[in-house]
């Protein structure tokens, strides 16, 4: 439990008061610091700029593992001028059954956030499926530091 104020708040975790680790310390919404534990590299959390560490459960590797090689292909047909990312959403909605589209997908989800996935999967695993294709490359070295 935090004290903020005269006031007691969250839940006890691991990561309690007393934790002697180093804290995110970002600026919150709501004015106060973040207290969530800081990533080594960067020194904020994994909301406020650290490295995602990818999915958690074993639903969420098998479900990275089977999407991010997908991700890679559609944008790479995207650069190779195969169709437009509207209509390589749209073929994938009306020939395969998907509620949306895999370009829509990638890009809501983050293309910096893709690229930092695939790459550890691609170090992971070798299979040249997961290499970070060129604009999930680029878009992480834009990612603002
Ligand atoms: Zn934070």
């Amino acid at each position: 439990m935090l004290t903020k104020g005269s006031v007691e708040i969250g839940l006890e975790t691991r990561f309690g008061p007393n934790w002697p680790g180093v804290r995110c310390g970002a600026r919150t919404k709501a004015g106060g610091e973040c207290q969530r534990p800081a990533v080594k590299q960067t020194g904020r959390c994994t909301r406020h700029g650290g490295k995602s560490t990818g999915p958690r459960t074993q639903a969420g590797r098998i479900v990275d593992r089977l999407v991010r090689p997908k991700y890679n292909d559609a944008l790479r047909f995207l650069d190779e001028g195969l169709a437009s990312a509207e209509d390589l959403d749209k073929t994938c909605c009306m020939g395969l059954g998907y509620p949306d589209g895999p370009i829509e997908r990638v890009i809501r989800g983050g293309l910096a956030r893709h690229y930092d996935v695939s790459k550890s999967l691609y170090e992971m695993t070798g299979q040249h499926g997961y290499a970070p294709v060129r604009r999930a490359v680029v878009a992480k070295l834009q990612e603002p530091a």
